[in-house]
């Protein structure tokens, strides 16, 4: 219920204009395709993932020999969910110890993220460790500390202006001394500049590959769902540098855009792992293809 009040703006925007081309065209012809295909590009779900949606589901409506346009919408939905199946989403440090590097630019919800997936894996069961990594920034190692206390779980920090990557250092050897499960890494999201923001989490993940070489490993990159293609190329950046395990997509309430959702795992083939649907605790969700285009139609 959560997740669909989460995507109200989206399901008004994407799905009543599919079902307005579903209910207005008595046959499906050329200009059928046409006006869901400027529907779906309208809400964000990106030329590339369109085209193959719309692929699909042609194909489909031939080989079964369909000609009604309401027979067909089902197979549309279909057809999106199978866009939506990318990469790996097997969320394997629920078994393992982990260490989870969390990053992305200032502003996108890192901070509120890493706080909510505390929260998460400690309801879990899980042991949870949290290190604040960006000591650029002056109130967001007491923003962390404030999730950590909220979510009952320990917290790593540095003093301001110190070193990132001795954070870093310092919460991994905590974390294999306490037995820690999941150590989650909160990282600056500016530096002095671009350069040094880059270098300093290649500098994080050298300390972590070296200090903790058996941790399952994540790098998880969190994008605003509301800021739609700067998003992609914020992704791209990151990619350069770090191995993207996953996307934690943020501010899925406040946008009509939800498609994006769709856009971003085609483009960067890189699994959405969790979405961001408000500001609470509890408002973190594992992300699944399936109950999200789910929650869109139902
Ligand atoms: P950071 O600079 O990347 O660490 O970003 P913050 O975690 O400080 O978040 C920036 C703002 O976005 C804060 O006001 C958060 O409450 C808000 N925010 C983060 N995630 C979500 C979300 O999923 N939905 C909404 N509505 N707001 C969010």
């Amino acid at each position: 219920a959560r997740l669909k009040e989460g995507l109200n703006k989206t399901r008004n925007n994407i799905v009543h204009g599919i079902d307005s081309v579903f209910s207005g065209f008595s046959a499906i012809d050329d200009e059928f395709y046409e006006e869901l295909e400027e529907i779906l590009i309208m809400g964000d779900i990106g030329v590339n993932a369109t085209s193959n949606i719309l692929d699909r589901l042609k194909q489909q409506v031939k080989e079964q020999h369909i000609k009604e346009p309401s027979a067909c919408k089902q197979l549309l939905i279909d057809s999106i969910k199978e866009q939506m199946q990318v990469g790996e989403t097997a969320y394997d440090f629920e078994k393992k110890q982990s260490v989870i590097l969390v990053i992305g630019v200032n502003g996108v919800g890192k901070t509120t993220s890493v706080g909510k997936l505390a929260g998460m894996l400690k309801e879990e069961g899980r042991k949870v460790l949290i290190a604040a990594a960006d000591t650029f920034r002056a109130a967001a190692g007491e923003q962390l500390a404030g999730w950590a206390n909220r979510a009952g779980v320990d917290m790593i920090g540095g003093a301001e202006g110190s070193d990132p990557a001795s954070v870093v250092f310092d919460a991994v050897n905590a974390a294999k001394a306490r037995h820690v499960d999941v150590l989650l890494c909160d990282t600056a999201g500016r530096l002095h500049n671009k350069k040094n923001l880059m270098e300093e989490l290649k500098k994080m993940n050298r300390i972590i590959d070296r200090e903790f070489p058996d941790a399952h490993r994540e790098n998880l990159v969190v994008l605003d769902g509301t800021t739609g293609q700067n998003a992609l190329a914020q992704a791209r950046e990151f990619g350069e540098v770090a191995d993207l395990t996953g996307i934690i997509l943020t501010k899925m309430d406040g946008t009509a855009k939800g498609g994006i959702a769709v856009a971003i795992q085609s483009e960067l083939n890189v699994p959405v792992k969790y979405i961001g649907v408000g500001e609470d605790m509890e408002d973190l969700q594992k992300f699944d293809p399936e109950q999200f285009v789910n929650a869109l139609f139902d």
